[in-house]
């Protein structure tokens, strides 16, 4: 790939779409980012949502204005595309297929979304079921510009896709059907048990990813640290440095070749103002 200037590596954060989704956009660019991650609609409510034309238009104008690539949305956290309870399943299917539907009115470049959850029934089964919802929607997906980005889980509760081993099983059977990818989140990948706080850590996984799922299926990552530790399995992101994982883990990755010009989208939890700071810290580790 062609070097690129830090300034222009791609780096945003979740930013808010209160008052309409253009305003996502501007928001990040008023921090530095040059992507972002934002929902396209309220994330706990099953209700299904579509853009209205002047929306549509207020979003392009945006996007031309702040220059904003390779956007990123998060899907809704209700749903559920391996549940066993069939009426949650199909109210699934419905919300999922509406957030592509949104992400074409955009032209978003990816859709995040957690896997799933068991629940009562065996992990298996769960992934089984993951499988045969994302396939529903390939016609759609392969119509448009979204390529779905299945986001690494931390394991917590009975959360699926917390191992490179169920990833790598969902993406062989994915990938040759639909435009699907991977998106690794550094609290959740950390709290599931892999270390990658140091330089060596990475490319430890790194090697076991590209063995067990293969690094030309990472489209994206989710910069964050964890509040908890190695292998607790428990989801909570901390600013850049203020975890568990520590400042090596982002100088690391932001020099390594694999990482360097991979989208990273923040969602550590103090906002715009620390954005900022971890926006221009990241530009300045790649120097
Ligand atoms: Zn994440
Ligand atoms: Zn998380």
């Amino acid at each position: 790939m062609e070097q690129q200037l830090p300034s222009q590596l791609l780096i945003g954060a979740h930013t808010s779409a209160q008052g309409g989704v253009h305003n996502a956009l501007i928001e990040g660019h008023s921090i530095g980012a040059t992507t972002i991650q934002l929902f396209t609609a309220n994330q706990k409510t099953w209700k299904t949502k579509v853009f209205t034309s002047s929306e549509i238009a207020l979003w392009e104008k945006a996007l031309e204005e702040t220059g904003m690539r390779q956007v990123m949305s998060h899907d809704s956290y209700l749903i559920n595309l391996g549940s066993p309870r069939l009426e949650v399943l199909e109210k699934s299917k419905i919300s999922f297929r509406a957030e592509i539907e949104r992400c074409h009115a955009l032209q978003i470049a990816f859709l995040n979304f957690h896997p799933g959850a068991a629940l009562t029934s065996p992990v298996e089964e769960c992934l089984e079921t993951i499988v045969e919802s994302l396939l529903e929607f390939a016609p759609l997906v392969n119509d448009g510009p979204t390529r779905l980005l299945i986001e690494c889980t931390a394991g917590q509760g009975s959360t699926v896709g917390y191992s490179l081993e169920q990833l790598g099983f969902l993406i062989s059977r994915l990938h040759q059907k639909l435009k699907i990818g991977i998106c690794v989140d550094t609290c959740h990948i950390f709290a599931a048990g892999y270390d990658i706080s140091t330089e060596e850590g990475w490319n430890k996984v790194l090697k076991e990813f590209d063995a067990k799922v293969g690094l030309e299926h990472l489209y994206a990552l989710h910069v964050n640290d964890s509040l908890k530790p190695l292998g607790s399995r428990v989801d909570r992101h901390a600013c850049l440095g203020e975890g568990f994982i520590g400042i090596e883990c982002f100088k690391a990755m932001m020099k390594h070749p694999s990482l360097v010009h991979i989208p990273k989208y923040l969602e550590t939890p103090e906002g715009p103002p620390m954005w900022e700071k971890e926006i221009q810290l990241l530009r300045d580790f790649a120097k």
